[in-house]
């Protein structure tokens, strides 16, 4: 695929040519298009190769033109270490936020007369900006979230608890050809939506609390991520202020996105405008205890991070989350997160779900 080889070639640009081990799976996925479990890929100026094992030996040649395939019996290390003494390589970057310790110590005793280099998210860095084809990839998959959500939300049993909500919400997710839930879906109502990242119970929803439903799929390996607040009965003037407060400060953030905005810039829109919300005499923005986004793609965390103290500017081809959250101990959750992509001229938000409460 053209996309594969153009990736290589921005890659080799961004390391002026010198021989690059690349053992993250997403990053092998994104420079060759290979789905496996197993694989090590090695990129040099002449050639790239990627390594795996026998199990995937058809779906390697499949799935990979822009690289030679090398399959072996068993861990494909040997092989790669092969390769780079065949090179003389004297020295080999490698991918110091990515690799695991053993594999380090193992091309260090292996390569004596090779010097290895950390180098930080190189191929990270290109994934942050997104070709038409990717950006196409994750509406994709929002919608197929958002359909997932519409379905369940509609015909939504108030005896299901939220670990039956959760799991329609995944099956539902499959049944439409999801390859698989981005990450476990957080379904929690009342008190314990108060935890960002709460584990569903098996505990019914109580009429009139707030529900937070944070979900997202994989379809055609690119993820999609969205909370939304919905309550089985009207959950009182105190809670839909609460909701409208998350709702104004989404708003303010995604008003500021555009090329050339600094991420703490997007960031700090979303808590200005919780700082002018008291709640029993605390400011909003003190509940708001995560930061405001991030990148995704073929991974539902990357870069860019919308967050305090982030200089990095955004760029068109960025897709970000926006989720600002409010969370009071003991008493409710909420958090409210769309999916943008930065365009030229300001952006688009890419998830279609409408974002006020949803009382069934
Ligand atoms: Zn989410
Ligand atoms: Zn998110």
């Amino acid at each position: 695929m053209q996309d594969h080889s153009n990736r290589l070639a921005a890659l080799r640009s961004r390391v002026r040519d010198q021989p690059f081990y690349v053992s993250a799976l997403p990053n092998i996925r994104y420079l060759t298009g290979f789905t496996g479990s197993a694989g090590h890929l090695l990129v040099t100026r002449d050639q790239a190769t990627l390594f795996t094992d026998s199990r995937y030996s058809t779906q390697a040649r499949e799935q990979v033109s822009s690289a030679a395939v090398r399959i072996s019996r068993g861990d494909a290390r040997p092989e790669l270490v092969a390769e780079a003494k065949k090179l003389r390589l004297k020295r080999l970057r490698f991918e110091a936020n990515r690799i695991d310790y053993g594999t380090y110590a193992y091309l260090g005793s292996q390569l004596p007369g090779c010097r290895l280099m950390p180098v930080d998210s190189v191929v990270e860095k290109l994934r942050q900006i997104k070709s038409g084809s990717e950006i196409a990839a994750i509406r994709n998959s929002l919608a197929l979230n958002s359909a997932s959500f519409e379905d369940v939300i509609n015909r939504l049993d108030a005896r299901w608890s939220e670990a039956e909500v959760a799991a329609e919400l995944e099956f539902a997710m499959r049944k439409r050809g999801a390859e698989g839930a981005a990450f476990p879906t957080i379904v929690a109502s009342g008190e314990h939506g108060a935890r960002p990242h709460a584990e569903p119970r098996d505990q019914r929803i109580e009429p009139q609390a707030l529900v937070v439903v944070d979900q997202g799929a994989i379809l055609g390996g690119y993820c999609s991520d969205m909370t939304r607040m919905i309550a089985l009965g009207d959950p009182g003037a105190a809670q839909k202020a609460l909701v409208r407060a998350v709702l104004e400060a989404q708003a303010a953030a995604i008003d500021a996105i555009r090329p050339g905005v600094e991420c703490r810039t997007v960031d700090g829109r979303a808590r200005d405008v919780l700082k002018k919300t008291h709640v029993g005499g605390v400011r909003l923005d003190e509940l708001f205890v995560h930061s405001t986004g991030h990148g995704l793609g073929l991974e539902i965390h990357e870069g860019p991070r919308i967050a305090p103290g982030q200089r990095q500017r955004l760029r068109q081809g960025m897709v970000v989350t926006i989720e600002p959250g409010v969370y009071l101990d003991g008493v409710a959750g909420v958090r409210i997160e769309d999916v943008v992509a930065v365009t030229a001229g300001g952006c688009e938000v890419l998830t279609g779900t409408p974002r006020e409460l949803r009382v069934l």
